[in-house]
């Protein structure tokens, strides 16, 4: 990617504020009495996490847990470890994953094989983005904010070599010639 890449707005934030609100009745219904505990993947999922649990108003836990990146590469290497783990027991608990983008699907099938070997009561997978024209593995996805086309994104949590995070828009990157 050229150093002119500049971001376009693929999804703005009145949309993606839009799309949490009917996210959040959903999950909501499912989760009401029983205090689910979310695990948030880092980085990325850090803005959506916190949009999202303050629509949600339930009872609730939050956790992150950091697995290896793709670091300055926009494509996976297919090869996932955890470099940080979660604090709180897993075993028992009604837990909700919180993803920014599913791409390959690796990422998310490592983590559920991950945290169903802790024997969770349940373990659910919400995610903002998916790009199923990607998809190296079948993912089941229980809540899906966008399905996106296969382009890099930035914005909303989103980077590219740790830039553009803070945009408030899901942006594609892309050449501006
Ligand atoms: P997967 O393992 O599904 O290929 O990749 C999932 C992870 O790759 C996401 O959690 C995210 O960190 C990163 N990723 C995948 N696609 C994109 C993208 O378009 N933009 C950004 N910034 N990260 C992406
Ligand atoms: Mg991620």
């Amino acid at each position: 990617m050229s150093s002119q890449t500049e971001p376009r707005v693929l999804i703005g934030q009145q949309e993606i504020a839009a799309r949490i609100n009917q996210l959040s009745l959903e999950i909501r219904e499912t989760y009401q009495d029983q205090n689910p505990l979310l695990v948030g993947i880092l980085k990325g999922s850090f803005v959506f996490m916190a949009d999202l649990v303050r629509v949600l108003a339930i009872p609730l836990e939050v956790e992150f847990i950091r697995l290896s990146s793709y670091g300055q590469r926009t494509e996976s290497s297919g090869k996932v470890k955890v470099v940080q783990g979660l604090r709180s027991p897993v075993k028992g608990r009604d837990v909700l994953i919180v993803e920014d983008i599913i791409d390959s699907g690796l990422t998310v099938t490592y983590l559920l094989d991950y945290l169903r070997k802790k024997k969770p009561a349940s373990l659910r997978l919400c995610t903002l983005t998916d790009k199923p024209a990607r998809h190296q593995v079948p993912v089941k996805i229980d809540y899906l904010g966008f399905t996106v086309p296969d382009k890099f994104l930035v914005g909303y949590g989103l980077d590219w070599d740790e830039k553009y995070r803070y945009l408030p828009d899901i942006c594609v990157l892309e050449d501006d010639e």
